[in-house]
């Protein structure tokens, strides 16, 4: 009988930046789970806002161990409910937590233009994540709205590895710095319908790319329509990177899914977590 060797690669589709441990998915993260698993999304970043998501988050990346990882940090949209003992808190759980597996990162942090009116005290709050980062050689994953320019000036005072700019949108100018520098970027289901976001995909090498739904968010264009975010519409992120890069599939899922590997320093599990 003749055997033919089958050499297609299920696809392996990764969430760099969700937000697993917001309120909105509480209910809602079983079901979650078994769309990633069901759209072949193999790894999430639960993104964490304050104290109470960053332990949230990490309880849920103990959970699905190596199908969800923790990014714990303290988000500029919390800086201004923020006690100097909550950022003592979050700041002890993370050391202590440091050779915990299940964190990959610290995040979701940066600064915010819209809050102006806290400036100082999102500048303190940053610092002192981009400390704890240094310290404790961990990524960084950056929030950086209206704030790019002034946070890529910023970084090089601090010894940090790997820096991801998540849903980096503008001023395009700045990519050839960022990308020499080696920053990562991550980008989500407005590379479909952005021409703004389709730009910067074209401009920032295949190496450097990570795919996220930065979830729960409600896309309204086409071709999401209103549509709340699940880990399926990476599949369609993913298709549109390939097509701006003229690439397959294929290829662009095998480079992304290594590029996390790379920047979180985790072993992908094909089959999507321990279950
Ligand atoms: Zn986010």
């Amino acid at each position: 009988m003749l055997k033919v060797a089958c050499t297609m690669k299920p696809l392996k589709f990764v969430d760099a930046h969700i937000h697993l441990s917001d309120e909105e998915y509480t209910e809602k993260v079983e079901e979650i789970i078994l769309d990633a698993k069901n759209s072949n999304v193999v790894a999430l970043v639960s993104n964490s806002m304050n104290l109470e998501t960053s332990i949230k988050s990490l309880e849920l990346a103990e959970r699905y161990n190596r199908m969800v990882y923790a990014a714990l940090g303290i988000h500029p949209w919390n800086v201004n409910t923020l006690t100097e003992e909550e950022l003592q808190q979050t700041t002890e759980l993370i050391m202590k937590q440091r050779w915990n597996k299940a964190i990959v990162a610290i995040g979701e942090v940066g600064l915010d233009c819209k809050y102006e009116k806290i400036w100082e005290k999102q500048l303190k709050v940053f610092d002192e994540m981009l400390r704890l980062a240094e310290k404790l050689s961990l990524p960084i994953i950056v929030h950086s709205r209206g704030t790019t320019p002034q946070i890529v000036d910023m970084l090089p005072s601090y010894n940090l590895k790997k820096i991801l700019l998540h849903w980096f949108s503008n001023p395009i100018s700045i990519l050839p710095k960022v990308i020499e520098r080696g920053y990562y970027i991550s980008e989500g289901p407005p590379a479909a319908y952005s021409n703004g976001i389709r730009e910067v995909v074209k401009k920032v090498p295949l190496t450097n790319l990570l795919t996220e739904t930065d979830g729960p968010v409600r896309y309204f264009k086409s071709p999401f329509n209103g549509k709340m975010t699940t880990p399926a519409f990476i599949s369609t992120v993913v298709g549109a990177i390939a097509e701006i890069k003229r690439i397959s599939v294929e290829e662009a899922a095998d480079r992304i899914a290594r590029n996390f590997e790379e920047f979180f320093g985790v072993k992908i599990n094909s089959r999507g977590g321990d279950a």
